[in-house]
């Protein structure tokens, strides 16, 4: 046979951004061997009817934290449900020490069903040489820190990435950043920065995040871009101002998760009641069963209940109120799904009343989200050329950007709300990536390119995951290919490893 696989009648959105076209794509072994009108059928094994879908390069989700999981197995299969075949991990600031070991871990353990790039953490170096220490490193430290990237670097890490609002990213100053960074040039590797600040200090944040990649004089991502709290909405444009801006000097982009909740945006008792134990994954059930054991007592007592009370008031407050929060678990199931306000109105309660007694009435599993970005002001940076596409995925966790980031795109911002062409959204997903990480031969539909497909249906493509069922799979992904392997076979995952781990080119 001349081909593995050909793909029929298809549309095909090439991933440069020029108008789609209908065409035939034939795939031997690896690698796509022909795109062109009227491939016979003889001509392959596999054939594939693509009337009426989409065939577009295989999604490269530039930002997630796979890392922190993977070793864990069994492989998570909601990348590739969404049409992700290339992922970066490592990001803000986290990641393995050493890629080549990672690399090999992973291979021996859960195999790759995408494929698999990293980053190294600022924060992973910092803690490796001085811990948790609250202080700028010694000149020692310093120059045990470069080598240590450098080391990562060799071992094919794209580039560094910080996270500066967590410890100990949080503790370096702005000419510790620029030392490191400076060992980047050298790769012509990237520096991508979850800023110092997301919030009330947006603006200095991105200055620094400008500062330290034109000292260097490397490639600036901006991780996960946006603007957090009410009282700070407005200034999206002037951050895009400033990067672009910059991009008269040195290379700029970003990348967006399309969502108005952020991360920190899950309000459980730990959020809403002083003193109760922090939710995560090592939380104490005998802590948890404690705190809410006081909380009970707190709430029956005029003098202590006052103190809950206004406290969660000034919380809701401080946060544009009761309407931007979305309430994801509650005791009153028809309240789930409300915002606060709403639920307040259906409930005949005050809102911080409503909060403390579905607690009470909950055994503590009562939960809202809250909406901390302004959907208009995301859209305006989705609309900027250089912004891409990032879940800033966490296996596991509340968010449902992890299982629908790049259907939601498809599907709320593109086919609903016409924010993005069909072809500029792929472009954003594919080719942007690929150039701006550097996987050549990847993130486009061409003749000797690898055959990372997705084929979807561009009317019913969706986003199912939300904050009540974050782990929900997105519909309308039917086929994707990993070098040239189908992962997902008409909507259903396959038991296939094909990915491979993409290091550093050059
Ligand atoms: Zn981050």
């Amino acid at each position: 046979m001349k081909y593995d696989i050909l793909i029929k009648n298809g549309k095909v959105i090439d991933g440069t951004g020029r108008p789609g076209f209908f065409a035939d794509v034939a795939i031997k072994g690896k690698t796509v061997a022909s795109v062109k009108q009227n491939i016979p059928s003889s001509d392959a094994s596999l054939i594939i009817d693509g009337t009426g879908l989409v065939v577009s390069p295989g999604f490269i989700d530039v930002h997630c934290h796979t890392d922190w999981s993977i070793l864990d197995g069994p492989w998570d299969d909601h990348q590739e449900r969404q049409g992700i075949t290339t992922q970066v991990a490592g990001l803000c600031g986290t990641s393995p020490l050493s890629p080549e070991e990672h690399f090999r871990d992973v291979l021996q353990g859960t195999g790759l069903r995408t494929n698999y790039a990293l980053m190294v953490g600022h924060g992973t170096i910092r803690k490796s040489m001085m811990g948790d220490a609250e202080r700028a490193p010694l000149p020692d430290e310093l120059r045990k820190m470069k080598y240590l990237a450098e080391k990562a670097l060799d071992e094919g890490a794209l580039g560094l990435s910080t996270g500066l609002i967590y410890a100990p990213g949080t503790y370096s100053a702005t000419e510790e950043l620029k030392e490191l960074a400076a060992v980047l040039r050298r790769y012509d590797a990237i520096y991508a920065t979850h800023m110092r600040s997301e919030s009330d200090a947006i603006l200095k944040a991105v200055d620094e995040a400008i500062e330290v990649a034109r000292h260097a004089d490397v490639r600036l991502q901006i991780s996960h871009i946006k603007v957090i709290l009410p009282r700070n909405w407005g200034l999206g444009p002037e951050v895009i101002r400033k990067l672009e801006a910059a991009m008269k000097d040195i290379p700029v982009a970003a990348d967006q998760y399309p969502y108005t909740v952020t991360g920190g945006g899950f309000y459980g008792p730990s959020r809403l009641v002083k003193g109760w134990p922090v939710e995560n994954r090592e939380s104490d059930p005998d802590k948890e069963s404690e705190s809410f054991a006081r909380f009970e007592r707190d709430f029956r007592a005029p003098k202590n209940r006052e103190e809950l009370t206004s406290h969660v008031r000034s919380l809701l407050d401080e946060r544009g109120g009761p309407r931007q929060f979305i309430i994801v678990r509650a005791k009153t199931q028809r309240i789930v799904g409300m915002t606060l306000d709403e639920a307040s109105d259906a409930l005949d309660a005050p809102a911080e009343i409503l909060c403390l007694e579905e607690i009470l009435a909950s055994g503590g599993q009562f939960a809202m989200v809250y909406e901390g970005v302004y959907e208009p002001e995301m859209i305006e940076f989705m609309k900027r050329p250089w912004v891409m596409v990032g879940t800033d995925g966490v296996p596991g966790a509340f968010h449902p950007r992890t299982h629908g980031t790049f259907p939601r795109i498809l599907g709320r911002y593109v086919r609903e709300k016409n924010v993005l062409s069909l072809e500029e959204a792929i472009r954003k997903m594919t080719s942007l990536p690929a150039e701006t990480f550097g996987f050549s031969g990847r993130g486009r539909i061409a003749k000797g390119f690898h055959a990372d497909l997705v084929i979807f249906d561009p009317e019913t493509v969706t986003d199912k995951s939300d904050f009540v069922r974050p782990h929900a799979y997105p519909e309308g992904i039917k086929w994707v290919f990993v070098n040239g392997t189908a992962v997902v076979k008409e909507g259903q995952p396959v038991d296939a490893y094909p990915g491979v781990p993409l290091r550093r080119e050059n």
